[in-house]
């Protein structure tokens, strides 16, 4: 996070750690099946410039009616990063399913205040990941159960539609 831990000021007492509460269990494998996406969907390598990627992020909130977080370049990150205030995309980040991603922490980081979650909330959780394939599935043009297929071999957790109203 640009500005140090985004629940300091929801969490009494955080001292910066605040990952420590939950973990993040999921982690891993969010990022091996999005690899296995990658080789199977052409569009979703394809390189955005940075105004994409803000339209495209602004576009995903506006479907929950959030503010957009700020997008920014990151130019000396080595990863990517995301949450409901800022977005960092250094060059390599810069595709659709990256886009999806980072979007997704801010929607399930807005999730977490709006319902008061944060204490259990994981940062790659079922929430999240509900969030990513409502996404995914819209940009790449995929049916959400053909991507729910995808998911399965993972094993990856997946909160109910019913579940994720911002
Ligand atoms: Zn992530």
């Amino acid at each position: 996070m640009l500005n140090g831990c985004p629940w300091r000021k929801f969490h009494k007492g955080c001292r910066n750690n605040c990952k420590k509460l939950t973990d993040d269990s999921q982690k891993q494998r969010v990022y091996c099946w999005e690899e296995t996406l990658n080789h199977d969907i052409e569009e979703s390598v394809k390189v955005l410039t940075i105004e994409e990627c803000k339209k495209l992020v602004s576009k995903i909130c506006n479907r929950y009616q959030i503010k957009p977080p700020e997008v920014v370049k990151g130019k000396w990150k080595r990863r990517a990063n995301g949450g409901k205030d800022f977005i960092t995309l250094p060059n390599r980040y810069r595709d659709r399913i990256a886009v999806v991603h980072e979007t997704s922490h801010a929607l399930e980081q807005n999730h977490a205040v709006k319902y008061d979650t944060y204490e259990t909330r994981e940062d790659h959780g079922p929430i999240f990941m509900r969030y990513v394939l409502e996404n995914l599935s819209k940009e790449l043009r995929i049916p959400i159960k053909k991507l729910m297929k995808t998911v399965e071999i993972f094993e990856l957790k997946v909160a109910r539609k019913k579940d994720c109203k911002l």
